[in-house]
């Protein structure tokens, strides 16, 4: 017999029977544990910068779904050229004349990197990050920063808490985690001490050069600088997970933004205008390990007919319309007013960020500045009552990104749209 799990159904929504539906079919009612704690909606379509739910309600959409929606739903010239390029196939496995132009045009964006290989996930592309680091040096230990994701697979998912790093999910062994060394971000002397107390036996450091899943945390000034050098006097791959920050805080992601080139680089989400692609990108002498054999990556679906379609594409726009100087001007108008209202209303609401990608909480001393610098920080912000006024925006046709209740970024879309910012 089929139970429906009531509970599980949110009563603030009007999309009450097709939740019902879900959760007899779809464990918790939805595809992705991230999406868990966020309010059953069900969404018909999204055009720009807007969604449209199965009642005909509009939102104005802060998460872009996840990141993807980078360039707006539905973006015409990006769909329109996946279409075509489908009409003729969209798995060979082998090789294809699209997927030969779109790396092309991605190292152009990227600017620093010799090679790169199109998958389907962020998550696999990390694993293939470790794995050349770990070929490549001969080494084991990774450091990671409190606080970042990189994906749910059992050797990099970890819950984050104030006695340090456990694993974040049941059925995960521990073991598969032990090779990590976990710092604060922004801690200069942490990081140093990691170091110090692990010579020649760190592979890689890899981290999100800007924190995006604790609150949207810039690296402070010097900080992203000394731990490349770090990285080249220990022999250690540096990996800038870009999966969030690629694309988005700049055409060439945070490696240009704040002017600091690692050895390997993760890309997805904006990378593709909505189509699941992930790509690692890097320095010729680690890729080609792939190319010898020597460290397998493999994939099915890696560099589909579509994904290279639309990666092309996605470049295209980019770089034909580059939407940056949007991104900044709404990006900062949002901020500004935000913190306006925050003052005006003297609710002690904190805004951190940049304009591409910035997190809205409220303190909880109101004579504080709120400004987190790592995990520790937004932790201590009062994410409960964000939550709370994210569900009241959400009724009032305001989508912020519930990923803001986890503690996540609002997403600034790159197109212009009139009544929009
Ligand atoms: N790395 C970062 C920084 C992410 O934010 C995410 C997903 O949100 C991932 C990796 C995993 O990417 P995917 O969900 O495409 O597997």
């Amino acid at each position: 017999m089929t139970t429906v799990r009531r509970a599980s159904v949110d009563p603030d929504n009007d999309n009450a029977s097709l939740a019902m539906r879900a959760a007899a079919v779809l464990p918790g009612g939805v595809s992705s544990n991230v999406r868990l704690s966020a309010p059953r909606t069900f969404f018909e379509r999204g055009r720009g910068a807007r969604l449209w739910d199965v009642d005909g309600n509009e939102y104005v959409d802060y998460l872009l779904g996840q990141g993807p929606a980078f360039l707006g739903h539905a973006h015409p010239q990006i769909n329109a050229a996946v279409t075509k390029a489908v009409s003729r196939g969209m798995v060979f496995g082998a090789q294809h004349v699209l997927e030969v132009e779109a790396v092309e045009k991605l190292l152009t964006a990227i600017g620093w990197a010799d090679m790169a290989r199109l998958g389907v996930s962020g998550t696999e592309a990390v694993h293939a990050a470790l794995r050349l680091s770990r070929a490549a040096t001969g080494r084991r230990r990774v450091i990671g920063f409190a606080g970042q994701y990189h994906g749910w697979l059992d050797t990099v998912l970890m819950a984050h808490g104030p006695d340090g790093a456990r694993p974040g999910s049941a059925g995960q062994p521990a073991e598969y985690l032990a090779d990590w060394l976990i710092t604060p971000f922004n801690d200069v002397a942490a990081l140093e001490r990691q170091f110090a107390a692990h010579p020649g036996q760190i592979a890689a450091v890899i981290l999100e050069p800007m924190m995006c899943n604790s609150g949207a945390i810039p690296p402070r000034p010097g900080f992203l600088e000394r731990l490349r050098e770090l990285c080249t006097a220990n022999g250690t791959v540096l990996i800038f997970d870009e999966v969030v920050t690629g694309f988005r805080l700049a055409f060439g992601g945070a490696a240009q933004r704040f002017g600091v080139t690692p050895d390997l680089a993760i890309y997805g989400k904006a990378l593709a205008g909505g189509w699941p692609v992930a790509a690692i990108a890097g320095r010729r002498d680690l890729l080609e390990q792939f190319g010898t054999g020597r460290v397998n990556h493999s994939g099915t679906f890696n560099a589909s007919v579509m994904a290279a379609a639309a990666v092309s594409a996605t470049m295209d726009v980019l770089t034909q319309e580059p939407p940056y100087a949007i991104i900044e001007a709404h990006g900062r108008a949002l901020i500004d007013g935000l913190r306006e209202l925050g003052n005006r209303h003297m609710v002690g609401l904190n805004v951190q960020g940049l304009p591409a990608a910035f997190h809205v909480s409220f303190r909880r001393d109101l004579s504080g500045s709120g400004e987190a610098a790592d995990h520790a920080g937004v932790q201590a912000l009062d994410l409960a009552r964000y939550a709370r006024f994210s569900r009241t925006l959400i009724r009032h046709g305001r989508r912020p990104g519930y990923l803001v209740l986890l503690g996540r970024a609002w997403r600034t879309r790159a197109r212009r749209h009139p009544r929009t910012v």
